[in-house]
């Protein structure tokens, strides 16, 4: 009876343990995955606190010219209530800041493309380390292809395509400030810009 009273006792506290995050070796085990491949600019943060909210995606479907032609984007993205959902699903996230300051507007795409790029092999190596649901959000939208076919199904790189957080209805400007990362409205294409990436993990 004691021995039977013991053995839930101890299943209850893993379960317990999960839910409070990863353990201090796993997070190394993933800090020193993330700073193999040269990122030192990222912090922290607990999913529970990554915001989900429906203007985001209202930002999405009014005002964006990119909806309903990004592969990556709305409506090709989960409803909000699925997106909050997902981010349920997890115990740990890493956001990952990355500033960029373009000479002209249309520079900004080969610049995420590269990023983006990067950030699906540090999802890989997560991975492969045995973090069996890693999964990167991207710092913008997916930008690999010239022409984006605007659809999951005819996507040309369906492997390495990803969501932005935007596009999983994250309001990114609540979540970042709150692990202390600088993130402002910008007025002018040539200022400043302050881009960020979640991964995802358990
Ligand atoms: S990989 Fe190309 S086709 Fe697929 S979502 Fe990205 S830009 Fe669009």
């Amino acid at each position: 009876m004691v021995e039977a009273y013991t053995k839930v006792k101890s299943t209850n506290l893993k379960k317990d343990e999960k839910s409070m995050g990863l353990s201090a070796k796993q997070q190394k085990q993933i800090d020193d995955i993330l700073h193999s491949n040269d990122y030192t600019d990222y912090r922290w943060i607990d999913p529970k606190k990554i915001i989900v909210a429906q203007w985001v995606r209202m930002k999405c479907m009014f005002g964006c010219g990119e909806y309903g032609h990004g592969g990556t984007c709305p409506p090709n993205t989960p409803s909000v209530s699925e997106c909050e959902r997902f981010f349920r699903e997890y115990v740990d996230a890493i956001i990952l800041h990355f500033a960029g300051k373009m000479q002209k507007p249309e520079d900004r795409h080969a610049w995420s493309a590269r990023i983006n790029a990067k950030l699906v092999k540090l999802e890989r190596a997560v991975f492969l380390a045995g973090f069996e649901r890693a999964f990167i959000l991207f710092m913008d939208s997916c930008g690999f292809c010239k022409e984006c076919t605007g659809a999951r199904k005819t996507c040309d790189n369906p492997r390495m395509a990803r969501p932005s957080p935007e596009a999983m209805a994250v309001d990114v400007y609540s979540t970042v400030r709150q692990v202390g990362y600088e993130i402002s409205v910008r007025t002018d294409y040539d200022q400043k810009m302050d881009r960020y990436a979640f991964l995802m993990v358990y």
